[in-house]
């Protein structure tokens, strides 16, 4: 199998890359030119993950087909998990994919693709920084899988809380960064729609707790943003423990370095790291296992390219550039360009250059808080309400803009209020 094309990874920047390209080259030639891979058959936008985590976005409408997105945007998809890289031969190998609920029945053996061009785009996964017992006894939000995972269980812990003699429920979430603030405040939300499910008898308490080793919770962002999130995360309820690191998970607590913590449930999300695997293709990778690319998003091997959260991509002041989504987008932007340009035969020396746009974090229902960088000027300015709610979810829209169409999109979100209205806000099975 040979095409010009192949992209690994259809994530924020994936996926945005795939359709971008696709579409450019048309419905005759898109289908045949592009390829995207991905070990799901359907995509999700990460950063809604810790809104599936706690069941106020259900996946299984959120999430689109990959196959669907291929038909609309002109380009081709096959689901499998990269398993190896030629990068001299330009040729990749996909692991066999055995069906799901029937163990070892082989569904597709493995595979060969032959590439021109070939862009990874594989994301990223927790950094436990060797904790003990995090891998064994936290949570993670790496994928949609571990999303639900952790809804079905915060499902039974409700329940369990509600018929239990102390009616309490403690629950730990590791890392201040938005991954964390996002979950502890959708949480909070979570459990004052499950009280109002429940009568008086059954009403139980929630203490979540959020760690974070630096001095402030958003340490990433201006301190005017991390104190109004403190702030507002202190007002619901959480229990904010700044300066504290996490040393051991265990089943039912969290030892940090100024005490234990009760703990029925713990989430890991302090800082990220690209899959081990990513040492095997023949390509230098930093610390965290991210590919190390030039100011073109390439990597040492001609042809071969990284972008996203597994891209070790440099930035200002010698730092990298950091694992977001708007970072993703910008680079499916740029490298769209980049390969049309190659497609045409026509030479290509712009380099990648990111423009902080800001960041938005979500503080549940209808509170946002975040900076905004202004266009003209430079400089940063804060927001927060509602403006930097809607603002965070025009993002997600954004985002499904680049790979549905606005007419699409419109529908979509209005669908998805109408469902929101008739089935509730959070999804209780
Ligand atoms: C809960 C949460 C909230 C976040 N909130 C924000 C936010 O508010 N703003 C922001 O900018 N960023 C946010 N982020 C970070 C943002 O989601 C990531 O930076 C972004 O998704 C990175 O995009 P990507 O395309 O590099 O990787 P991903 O979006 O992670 O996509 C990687 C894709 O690769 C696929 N894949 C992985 N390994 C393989 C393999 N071996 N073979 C085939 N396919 C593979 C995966 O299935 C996936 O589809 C958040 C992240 C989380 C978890």
């Amino acid at each position: 199998m040979f095409y010009q094309y192949v992209i690994v990874g259809g994530g924020a920047g994936g996926v945005e890359l795939a359709a971008r390209l696709g579409r450019q080259f048309g419905r005759e030639h898109g289908r045949n030119k592009v390829l995207l891979i991905d070990r799901s058959v359907f995509h999700i936008w990460k950063p809604t993950l810790h809104e599936v985590a706690v069941g106020t976005l259900n996946p299984q409408q959120e999430g689109l087909s990959y196959s669907i997105l291929a038909r609309r945007n002109n380009f081709s998809f096959t689901v499998g998990s990269l398993a190896g890289l030629d990068a001299a031969q330009k040729q990749l190998t996909l692991a066999a994919v055995y069906a799901e609920d029937k163990e070892h029945e082989l569904i597709i053996p493995e595979r060969t693709i032959s590439f021109e061009r070939c862009i990874l785009a594989i994301g990223s996964g927790s950094n436990f920084f060797n904790t003990q017992g995090a891998a064994e006894h936290a949570y993670v939000l790496e994928n949609a899988q571990d999303a639900q995972r952790f809804q079905h269980h915060l499902l039974d812990l409700f329940a369990k809380a509600a018929y239990s003699p102390q009616k309490n429920l403690n629950v730990v979430i590791i890392g201040g960064g938005a991954t964390g603030v996002e979950l502890a405040a959708e949480l909070t939300e979570a459990y004052h729609e499950i009280l109002q499910t429940f009568g008086t008898a059954q009403r139980f308490d929630i203490h979540i707790s959020l760690i974070e080793s630096a001095p402030r919770i958003l340490a990433g962002l201006p301190e005017t943003v991390s104190s109004q999130a403190t702030v507002a995360l202190q007002q619901k309820g959480i229990q904010v423990l700044t300066g504290r690191r996490a040393e051991e998970i265990g089943r039912d607590f969290v030892q940090t370095d100024q005490g234990r913590l009760q703990a029925d449930v713990v989430v890991w999300a302090a800082g990220i790291k690209a899959a081990d695997s990513n040492q095997n293709y023949g390509l230098p990778v930093n610390r965290i296992n991210q590919f190390e690319v030039d100011a073109q998003l390439q990597t040492p091997a001609d042809g071969v390219y990284a972008m996203g959260d597994c891209a070790a991509c440099k930035w200002e002041n010698d730092k990298l550039l950091p694992a977001r989504a708007q970072v993703a987008h910008q680079q499916a932007t740029y490298l769209t360009r980049l390969l049309k340009a190659h497609d045409a035969h026509q030479s290509f020396s712009d380099v990648f250059v990111y423009k902080d746009s800001g960041s938005l974090v979500s503080l549940g229902d209808n509170k946002g808080v975040g900076n905004l960088m202004g266009s003209l000027s430079g400089k940063s300015f804060f927001i927060e309400g509602l403006v930097a709610k809607w603002m965070y979810m025009s993002l997600h829209l954004m985002h499904h803009r680049a790979i549905l169409g606005t007419p699409k999109t419109v529908l979509l979100a209005f669908a998805r209020l109408a469902q929101r209205r008739v089935s509730g806000r959070l999804k209780l099975h």
